[in-house]
């Protein structure tokens, strides 16, 4: 078979630990068999990270704005244990968090579905998206213990100098207070990469808050994602027969209990924090949850939701036997591959990432597994694979498949 070519290059950025290893594997057995790989390649490896003065991850992402769509493997974000361990210059900042600063987008995660790996919720049937939006709220809250008695007031100053008040609260003893707070424009991006993600992924997109509770912060929210999908994506919702829905939050969290997947649940910083986690367990587990952050400018980076796997890595270090999970990291690249597809008309690299899903996916349904699988499946028989030989597994399956 002669190799799919490329038209446009896409941004590769290598990681570290067990995830670099997988990455490795994954080009070598099953993406370069077939493809001209065409990539702009960044090693965001911890090591080159500090030789560059973490530069290359400034770089990597200007990349993507350049070729628009790239792909991610786990990086180590610095802690104290790892500035020893890397000898590190600093404490730099997490990768992502830079990407993320560059491109200003919206993370979206996603269950991978494969039968065997039953969801918890039994009538969940296609998976749930989460976007969650990743700025402000709680998160950039400033705090006050309150000691005893007094006046708490939150007060506006404008450039020149008129204020505006509005009491919080007049406490009579101890207590405690926050203050939060988003900006219109942060918002905006938010609701334009849930809109844009919704269309390309033709599923109907929600949103929730609690406006009925929380009548202005919470209803500057709904304004804008109403006002945005009025004004700018209604027509294309309605060409891609999918719908918009405003919902409050506790009567979201209800419906999503009671559907059957297939949408995307857009949700304000900390509801998402939570709610991601409840999906990605009740789904399965997080080596089958993908991960894309898109840009409202139509910038995307696919990853895989899950870190570095340091604790198989340091077994792989002493010889030992792993069993890592290289099934997110697959459909990052086939994830960033089809995107590259889709934008430049390339109807067999297309067919080729959907045809690699479907190996992983058969794989698994054949009973062929890693360890975290193995433990959760409903399959009788399944067999636990080391990490090349599942990606071997897969390599067959996908060489008969095409
Ligand atoms: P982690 O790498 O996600 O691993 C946590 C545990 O989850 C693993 O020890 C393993 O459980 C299980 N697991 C995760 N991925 C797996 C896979 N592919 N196959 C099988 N099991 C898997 O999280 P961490 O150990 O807390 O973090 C390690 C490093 O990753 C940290 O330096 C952190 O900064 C980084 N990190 C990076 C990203 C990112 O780049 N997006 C995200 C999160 C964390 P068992 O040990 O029980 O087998
Ligand atoms: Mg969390």
């Amino acid at each position: 078979m002669e190799k799919i070519k490329m038209i446009r290059p896409i941004v590769e950025m290598d990681g570290d630990e067990m995830t670099r290893i997988i990455w490795r594997l994954v080009k070598d057995k099953l993406l370069l068999p077939y493809v001209e790989l065409d990539t702009k390649y960044y090693d965001l490896g911890l090591k080159h990270r500090n030789e560059t003065d973490d530069q290359v991850t400034i770089d990597a992402a200007n990349a993507t704005k350049e070729y628009t769509v790239a792909v991610k493997c786990a990086t180590i974000t610095p802690n104290a244990a790892r500035m020893d361990e890397y000898n590190l210059k600093k404490m730099y900042k997490s990768p992502n968090g830079t990407i993320r600063a560059i491109l200003d987008g919206t993370v979206f995660r996603a269950p991978i579905i494969v039968n065997g790996i039953e969801p918890n919720v039994k009538t969940w049937k296609k998976p749930i998206t989460i976007a969650r939006h990743a700025y402000g709220d709680l998160y950039k809250a400033v705090e006050m213990k309150i000691d005893g008695p007094g006046k708490c007031e939150l007060v506006y100053t404008t450039p020149d100098g008129k204020e505006s008040r509005e009491l919080i609260c007049e406490f009579e003893g101890p207590g405690v207070v926050q203050g939060q707070h988003n900006f219109n424009k942060s918002i905006e991006s938010f609701a334009k990469s849930c809109f844009t993600y919704a269309i390309d992924t033709k599923q109907d997109l929600w949103f929730g808050a609690k406006d009925t509770i929380s009548k202005k912060y919470d209803r500057v929210f709904k304004e804008i994602f109403e006002n945005l999908y009025e004004n700018e994506f209604k027509d294309a919702f309605n060409k891609a027969g999918i719908e918009f829905s405003y919902k409050l939050i506790d009567d979201a969290v209800a419906r999503v209990m009671r559907s059957s997947g297939g949408f995307i649940w857009a949700c304000k910083n900390y509801d998402g924090d939570v709610m991601s986690d409840m999906i990605a367990a009740a789904f399965g587990a997080m080596p089958m949850m993908t991960s894309v952050l898109v840009s409202p400018n139509g910038y995307y980076e696919y990853e895989a939701a899950h870190g570095t796997v340091q604790r198989h890595y340091y077994k792989h270090l002493k010889g030992e036997e792993t069993s890592s999970n290289p099934i997110a990291t697959i459909f990052a690249w086939t994830g960033a591959l089809r995107k590259n597809a889709e934008l430049t008309d390339n109807t067999l690299l297309k067919k080729f990432a959907d045809t690699l899903e479907m190996a992983c996916i058969k794989t698994i349904e054949s009973g062929l597994m890693t360890g975290d699988l193995v433990s959760i499946t409903t399959i009788e028989g399944a067999k636990k694979l080391n990490t090349e030989e599942f990606i071997d597994a897969i390599a067959n399956k996908l060489s008969s498949l095409l």
